[in-house]
C-alpha cells in the first residue's frame, strides 16, 4: 500500500480523496493555486504545495508542474479526481514514465475513451449497442446535411472532443442543421481547441443511465449498478440517484454486462463509468466511457455501502478486488443534488462572490443516518470565476426512494447560503415536483417543468396560505416575545391580514405557550415550533404535517424560503390593512435604464446596435464565464441608447454593458 499520495486537484473532491487517505493511514499532498491559498483542501491535508497562478491552465492543469510536487514531496502515487487531468493521455503518460503511479486506467483507455467518435467506433466493434449515426468526422456543411438526412431528424451534432456537456446542439429539421453545424464547430474549437464534429440520431425524452464498474489488475472486473442522471440543465446532471425507478433486475443485468465488456475490451482498470442513453422501450445506447471517479459516485457509495476511493486506490496498489459481482448487495435509496453557484432564474449563469453565510444542514455522524455533504468550501470562502461554481454535493439516504426525498427535501430547506446566487430553491422546486416524486424523468425534465424558466416566487394558493401561516407564527412569538420583555402594554393584534403576491388572508389567531391555533374562514389550524426569535431555520409542525424553512425577518413581514419558493410574506394588523387602502399609491420608479454585466467575464458576441429597440427577454450578450458561455437577456423593453462594451472586451461585476433611452 501506498505511503503518500498527491492529489492533483481542488474543492471536494480534492476533500473527498483526503478523507479517504486519513482513513487508509495515508499521508496526503495537497496542491493550490493562488485562489485557493486558505481553501479547505489545504487545510486538510498532511501537506501542501504552491502550485501557481488562479487560471487553471497556469496551476492545475499544468502535468509539469504537478508531477515535480509529487517527486518533490515524495508521494507515490497521483489521485486527479475529476475534471482537470483526471482524463488527459499525456499526463498519465507522464506519470507513467517517471515510474510513478496514477490513481486511474492505464493511458491507453483514456485516450481511447476520451475521444466521443473514437470511443463509440471501439463500443460498436465491442458489441455494445450505440446511437445510430455517423462513424466518421463531418468536415463540411454538405456533408452534415447528407448524413443529417440518412440518419433522420431530430440528430444530434457533437464534437467529439466533448465534455461536461459542452459542444453538442440538436438539428430537429433541414432549417436547423447549419446552425447546429456551426454552433458545434464553434464551442468545440473555443473549449477543446479540436473541432472535429459527429452527427447521430437525438434520442427523444431519454433517461441518461450509468453503470458504475470496478475492475483491477488481475483481470476481474465488477459492476456497481446504476445511477440515473436524467435531471440535467445545459446536458450536465444536478440531481442523480441510484437506483433508477426505470431499471429492472434485467435491465440492469443487461447494462452492466455490456459495461464490463466494454471495460474488459478497453483493458480498463480501476473505477470508470459507462454512460448509457435509455430510450422509452428501454433500448439503451451507449454515450461515453468517463475514465475516472465521476461526481455523483458518493449515490453509489451510499447504496452499496463501498468506498469507491479506497477501492481505486487499492487497485493502483496492485491489490486484486476482494468484491465479486455476486457479494454486491444494493442497499436502499440515494440521491445526490448538486449545489451550485447559479442563478437559476436568469439561465443558470454562474454567480461569484463571496460566501457570507454558509450552513450546510446538520449532517449526522456517518452516513447511515442519511445525509451526507461533500463540499470544498467554508463560510467566508470566495467563489470565484476560475473554477467550476459547485458548492457542494447535497445527498440522502433512504429505505427507498420516497424516504431519501423526504430527507432531501428537509435537507434543502436546511441549507443556508448567503452572499452568492444558488441553485437551492430550484433543487428544492425539482425534488418536491409530482413528476419527479412519481419517477416520471428524462434529460428534457426541465425545459418541459419549467417552460419559462423558474421562478421561486410563489404561484399558488396553496403555499401562498402555507407561508402566510408560518409567518404569522414568527410575527405573534416575537410580539410575544417584545410584551414579556418590556412587560409594558403593547399587545398584538389578534386579527392579522397577510400578503403574499397578489394572495391576501386574513387569519384571526390564539396564542398559547407551546402552540399558536389560527383560525381562517371555518378552518381552525394549530401550529407548533420550538424556534425562538433570531434563529434562521424554523423546524415547524402545521396540523401535525412537518416542515422546514429558512426565515428572515424584513420590514413589516419575512421572507421564507423552502420547498422551491423563496418570497415575501407581509403581515399587517386588520386596522393597518384596512386604513392602508386609502393610501395614494406609490407612483413604481422605472427601474433603472442600465443593464450590467452580471459576473465578471469576456464578451464573446454582441447580438444588438445602437437604436434597436428590445423587447424584455430579448438576446443581448453572451458573455463567457467560468468555463461557460452565458446569454445575458434584457430585463428591461425599450431603446438602446448606448452599447458601452464589444466583442472581445473583459468585463467587470456590474460593469455597464447599455444604456436604454
Ligand atoms: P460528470 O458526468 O462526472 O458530471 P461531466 O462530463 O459533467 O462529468 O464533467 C466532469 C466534471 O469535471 C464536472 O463535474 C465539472 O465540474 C468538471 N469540469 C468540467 N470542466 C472542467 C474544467 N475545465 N476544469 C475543471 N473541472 C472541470
Ligand atoms: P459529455 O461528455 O458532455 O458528458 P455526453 O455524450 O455524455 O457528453 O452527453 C451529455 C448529455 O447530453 C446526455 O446525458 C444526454 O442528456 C444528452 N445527449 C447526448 N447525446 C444525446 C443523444 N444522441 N440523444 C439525446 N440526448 C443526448
Ligand atoms: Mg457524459
Amino acid at each position: 500500500m501506498f505511503k503518500k499520495i498527491l492529489i492533483a486537484n481542488r474543492g471536494e473532491i480534492a476533500n473527498r480523496i483526503i478523507q479517504t487517505c486519513k482513513k487508509l493511514n495515508i499521508s496526503s499532498v495537497a496542491v493550490f493555486s493562488e485562489a485557493d491559498k486558505d481553501s479547505l483542501h489545504v487545510r486538510n491535508a498532511d501537506e501542501s504545495f504552491f502550485i501557481g497562478p488562479s487560471v487553471a491552465t497556469e496551476s492545475y492543469l499544468s502535468l509539469e508542474k504537478i508531477v515535480e510536487v509529487c517527486l518533490k514531496s515524495g508521494a507515490e502515487a497521483i489521485h486527479p479526481g475529476y475534471g482537470f487531468l483526471s482524463e488527459n493521455y499525456s499526463f498519465v503518460n507522464q506519470i507513467e514514465r517517471e515510474g510513478l503511479t496514477f490513481i486511474g486506467p492505464p493511458s491507453e483507455s483514456i485516450r481511447i475513451m476520451g475521444d466521443k467518435i473514437e470511443s463509440k467506433i471501439f463500443a460498436e466493434d465491442s458489441g455494445i449497442n450505440t446511437i445510430p449515426g455517423s462513424k466518421e468526422i463531418i468536415n463540411n456543411f454538405e456533408d452534415a446535411k447528407k448524413i443529417a438526412k440518412e440518419v433522420g431528424f431530430p440528430v444530434m451534432v457533437k464534437a467529439s472532443a466533448g465534455g461536461g456537456g459542452k459542444g453538442m446542439r440538436i438539428a430537429k429539421s433541414d432549417a436547423d442543421i447549419e446552425d447546429a453545424f456551426n454552433s458545434s464547430i464553434n464551442e468545440a474549437k473555443s473549449s477543446f481547441g479540436d473541432d472535429r464534429i459527429f452527427i447521430e440520431k437525438y434520442i427523444e425524452k431519454p433517461r441518461h443511465i450509468e453503470i458504475q464498474i470496478l475492475a483491477d489488475t488481475y483481470g476481474n472486473v465488477i459492476h456497481l449498478g446504476e445511477r440515473e442522471c436524467s435531471i440535467q440543465r445545459r446536458n450536465q446532471k444536478i440531481i442523480e440517484e441510484s437506483p433508477s425507478s426505470f431499471v429492472d433486475e434485467y435491465l440492469r443485468n443487461e447494462m452492466g454486462e455490456q459495461a464490463k465488456k466494454l471495460s474488459e475490451e478497453v483493458g480498463y482498470t480501476s473505477a470508470g463509468t459507462v454512460e448509457f442513453i435509455v430510450d422509452q422501450n428501454k433500448d439503451f445506447y451507449f454515450l461515453e466511457m468517463n475514465t475516472r471517479l465521476q461526481v455523483e459516485h458518493p449515490v453509489t457509495e451510499l447504496v452499496t455501502n463501498l468506498d469507491l476511493v479506497e477501492e481505486m486506490i487499492r487497485i493502483a496498489s496492485g491489490e486484486e478486488l476482494r468484491i465479486k459481482q455476486e457479494d454486491i448487495q444494493f442497499n436502499g435509496w440515494a440521491i445526490e443534488a448538486r449545489i451550485y453557484a447559479e442563478d437559476p432564474e436568469r439561465n443558470f449563469m454562474p454567480s461569484t462572490g463571496r460566501l457570507k453565510v454558509y450552513i450546510p444542514p446538520k449532517v449526522p455522524s456517518g452516513d447511515v443516518e442519511g445525509i451526507r455533504n461533500d463540499t470544498g468550501v467554508q463560510e467566508g470562502d470566495e467563489i470565484s470565476i476560475y473554477y467550476d461554481p459547485m458548492i457542494s454535493k447535497l445527498c440522502t439516504y433512504g429505505v427507498d426512494r420516497e424516504e431519501a426525498i423526504v430527507k432531501m427535501q428537509k435537507a434543502l430547506n436546511n441549507y443556508v447560503i448567503k452572499g452568492i446566487q444558488n441553485n437551492v430553491n430550484f433543487l428544492s422546486s425539482i425534488i418536491r415536483n409530482k413528476r419527479f416524486v412519481s419517477g416520471d424523468i428524462n434529460t428534457s425534465f426541465i425545459d418541459e417543468v419549467y417552460p419559462e424558466g423558474f421562478s421561486s416566487k410563489i404561484d399558488n394558493n396553496q403555499d401562498a396560505f402555507l407561508c402566510s401561516l408560518v409567518a404569522v407564527y414568527l410575527y405573534v412569538k416575537e410580539q410575544s416575545r417584545l410584551i414579556k420583555k418590556r412587560s409594558s402594554n403593547i399587545f398584538y393584534e389578534k386579527s392579522l391580514v397577510t400578503k403574499v403576491g397578489s394572495y391576501i388572508y386574513e387569519l384571526r389567531t390564539y396564542d398559547r405557550l407551546e402552540n399558536l391555533i389560527i383560525e381562517y374562514e371555518d378552518s381552525v389550524i394549530s401550529l407548533e415550533s420550538k424556534w425562538c426569535p433570531g434563529d434562521k431555520l424554523i423546524d415547524i409542525s402545521i396540523d401535525n404535517d412537518l416542515y422546514s424553512f429558512k426565515v428572515e425577518k424584513i420590514i413589516l413581514g419575512y421572507l421564507i424560503e423552502g420547498l422551491g419558493f423563496s418570497d415575501k410574506i407581509y403581515i399587517f394588523t386588520k386596522q393597518a390593512f384596512d386604513l392602508s387602502k386609502h393610501m395614494i399609491k406609490k407612483e413604481k420608479k422605472l427601474d433603472e435604464k442600465i443593464i450590467k454585466c452580471p459576473m465578471p467575464g469576456l464578451v464573446v458576441s454582441v447580438n444588438i446596435s445602437e437604436g434597436q429597440k428590445i423587447e424584455m427577454g430579448d438576446k443581448l450578450f453572451t458573455v463567457e464565464a467560468m468555463k461557460m458561455e452565458n446569454i445575458i437577456k434584457s430585463d428591461i423593453s425599450g431603446k438602446i441608447k448606448k452599447i458601452y462594451c464589444a466583442e472581445g472586451d473583459s468585463l467587470a461585476s456590474d460593469q455597464i454593458m447599455i444604456e436604454f433611452e
